[in-house]
């Protein structure tokens, strides 16, 4: 049995990231993708598309290879890339970032909320506030930072948050409150009464708002609106995004972030011994993807939202009870009308029962809460409609 054996062994235990007996886990997307490869099933589990992104954003890849564009780039990311992204934040939501000190580019959005969890966390005493159920790297960087993590629930099936839990949540102790929005897993986009209170709370106990909004272009009805467009927001917000989710190029790993310029030399000063740089010939290519036209990004969406769409009648069809996402990758499916009782035990076992492989929200959940999302479980509709229906066909025999 591997054990980890540094320090981040009690916080990891407590976040719930380590095995029963203490041991190193895989990530739940690694178990169940190496389950799917293994039995042949459908993935539905780990969030990647099955085709390939925008031509020209290939090309241009493939092109900054050829032209020899192979060595780092600077730490901030090349400017070609954060004038892109200073660009892109103008046209879609009309904020202002200068490109040379309030934008960078991370080895994807995970080492982007790395780097900025470890820059804004001081101490043991300071709190991250996340809504559960949360993306799992978020427990692993609070722990990895030493920070203790304060939940606010989602509830099936809208998964907004209640306002006056929020409330209790922030306090003095808390020094950012981490949000997702579109979320993943539940597939939410915050109301804008949320977004307020948070930005509220923000300023009322002088905290930062870290938002990750790696499916800002993949809402569903209306408009994404990031927070930092919120009154008072942008002056305590940082904002991390990636081009995985929209370019459809998860394996590239080049994310961005935006905030205020001394915030934004804080996070630089702990991700230049991340990962320093990376991505060179990548970087130039998602700058070519966020300068692509209005139709390119509508047309993603309304890609996505047919595929929502196909994979939410499967799933009900199949007996399932059905959350209806306003934005991402994922539906939540309760399992229970099925007989399911433990989501963990019922995706371990669906790739054998019906060639499907899912992921159980309890993966997204600390431990003393993963009772709340026993029997819900995560399916992604990134994939191919034609895989889509077929996923449906094979799950419609769970219930026959
Ligand atoms: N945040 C959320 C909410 C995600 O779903 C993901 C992964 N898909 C990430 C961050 C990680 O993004 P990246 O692959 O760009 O590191
Ligand atoms: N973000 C993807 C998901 O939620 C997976 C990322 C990963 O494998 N770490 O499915």
């Amino acid at each position: 049995m591997t054990q980890i054996p540094g320090a981040w062994r009690r916080t990891a235990a407590g976040a719930g990231l380590l095995g029963a007996n203490g041991e190193v886990a895989p990530t739940i997307f690694a178990e169940m993708t190496a389950l799917a490869a293994k039995t042949g099933a459908i993935n539905l589990g780990q969030g990647f598309p099955d085709e390939d992104g925008p031509a020209d954003v290939l090309e241009t890849a493939r092109a900054a290879i050829a032209d020899g564009q192979n060595q780092y780039p600077p730490g901030r990311g090349i400017a070609d890339l954060r004038e892109a992204v200073s660009e892109h934040q103008k046209r879609f939501y009309g904020l202002d970032v200068d490109p040379e000190t309030e934008v960078l580019a991370s080895a994807g959005a995970t080492e982007g909320l790395a780097a900025t969890i470890l820059a804004l966390i001081d101490g043991p005493d300071d709190e991250v506030v996340v809504f559960e159920p949360y993306y799992d790297a978020y427990a692993a960087v609070a722990a990895l930072a030493g920070a203790r993590l304060v939940t606010v629930p989602l509830r099936w099936p809208e998964f907004q948050p209640d306002l006056d839990e929020l409330d209790r949540a922030v306090t003095g102790r808390t020094r950012v409150i981490l949000l997702n929005d579109p979320h993943n897993p539940t597939g939410t986009v915050f109301s804008q009464e949320v977004r307020e209170r948070i930005v509220a709370l923000a300023d009322r106990h002088d905290a930062m708002i870290v938002t990750d909004e790696v499916y800002e272009h993949l809402v569903f009805d209306g408009e994404h609106t990031p927070i930092a467009t919120t009154d008072g927001a942008a002056e305590r917000t940082v904002s991390i995004s990636s081009g995985g989710k929209t370019f459809r190029t998860t394996g590239w790993k080049v994310g961005w972030i935006t905030a205020p310029a001394d915030i934004a030399d804080a996070i630089l000063t702990v991700k230049q011994y991340l990962t320093y740089s990376g991505g060179a010939p990548f970087q130039p290519a998602i700058a070519r993807g966020l300068r692509l036209p209005d139709e390119f990004f509508s047309q993603a969406v309304d890609e996505m939202r047919a595929k929502r769409d196909v994979l939410g009648r499967g799933l009900s069809e199949a007996g399932f009870g059905i959350s209806r996402p306003s934005g991402s990758y994922f539906t939540v499916a309760d399992a229970a009308p099925l007989g399911a009782t433990d989501a963990s035990e019922f995706c371990r076992t669906l790739a054998a029962r019906a060639g499907v492989v899912a992921v159980p929200l309890t993966a997204f959940a600390s431990p003393e809460h993963r009772g709340e999302y026993a029997t819900l479980v995560r399916f992604a509709a990134c994939k191919r409609t034609e895989v889509l229906a077929e996923a449906a066909t094979r799950l419609a025999g769970l219930s026959r």
